[in-house]
């Protein structure tokens, strides 16, 4: 396994809304493997690389590789790497779990079997394989949670990105979800997600990326982030919150 292996390549990004910048020209390169955390406080510019890494949304400018496919020039197969699951899910309600399931992978061209056997495994993962047969509109949002982590990964895609993976799930729920990604990586898979949640993201991920106002303003493992802090042995949330708010002061003076 080529952990080395470049999967997601930013380079340049910039997104402009009207006039308003909200990515500054952002380089970011993941290799597989890695468990990556991409935090930022609200409005930094999370969800908007999220939607330019899903091909959701195009850059101002600025060039995106997805396991060395460019994502503008060969979009189909750069976009087939990648499984997504956004922060709040658009599931087709009036289906069941398995029919949504079917849906998902005609869209992808998967197999039938590979459908069957990888959406009874996720749900029996899940402790859903007993409400298969409901509809996805009885389900809690935890559940519907569950319902589309299922669906983003039954076209083995190689790269897992997240939008807030963890909200809603109750704590055994949660447990699943780190053991899923965890699992993920040690399969040669690469997960990138957001999240608020900082004990998880510590938890969980090998490198972090810190955003701020559309900028990377801190980049690397848990130890040279509290390095960079000044904080050995302090926890994520301590890190993060010096670090952002070292960012505001430096804009203040
Ligand atoms: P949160 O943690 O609150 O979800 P975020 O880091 O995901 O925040 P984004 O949703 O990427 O932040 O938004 C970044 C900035 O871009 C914000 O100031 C937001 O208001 C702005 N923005 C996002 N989408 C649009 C849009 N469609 N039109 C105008 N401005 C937008």
């Amino acid at each position: 396994m080529n952990q080395n292996e470049k999967v997601i390549e930013f380079s340049a990004i910039k997104k402009q809304y009207g006039n308003f910048h909200a990515v500054k020209g952002i380089d970011l390169t993941v290799h597989k493997g890695e468990l990556f955390g991409f935090l930022g406080p609200n409005g930094a510019g999370k969800t908007t690389m999220i939607r330019i890494l899903t091909g959701i949304i195009k850059p101002t400018s600025g060039n995106v590789l997805i396991k060395g496919y460019d994502l503008y020039k060969d979009p189909d197969n750069a976009k087939s790497r990648i499984g997504f699951v956004p922060d709040r899910p658009y599931l087709y309600e009036k289906l069941t779990p398995l029919e949504y399931f079917d849906f998902m992978g005609g869209l992808y061209n998967v197999n039938k079997n590979q459908v069957e056997s990888k959406g009874e495994e996720m749900l029996k993962l899940f402790d859903l394989w007993d409400r298969r047969n409901e509809l996805i509109e009885s389900f809690s949002h935890g559940m519907k949670q569950k319902v589309a982590m299922s669906a983003a990964i039954l076209h083995d895609p190689d790269i897992f990105v997240v939008d807030e993976p963890t909200v809603g799930l109750d704590p055994k729920s949660l447990k699943l979800a780190k053991d899923f990604f965890r699992n993920l990586i040690s399969q040669g898979k690469t997960v990138f997600l957001t999240t608020h949640t900082l004990s998880v993201a510590q938890d969980l991920c090998n490198r972090i990326g810190i955003i701020r106002n559309g900028e990377i303003v801190a980049l690397g493992s848990m130890s040279e982030l509290q390095k960079k802090a000044s904080l050995p042995g302090n926890d994520l949330e301590s890190v993060f919150l010096k670090i952002t708010e070292e960012e505001e002061q430096e804009k203040i003076i």
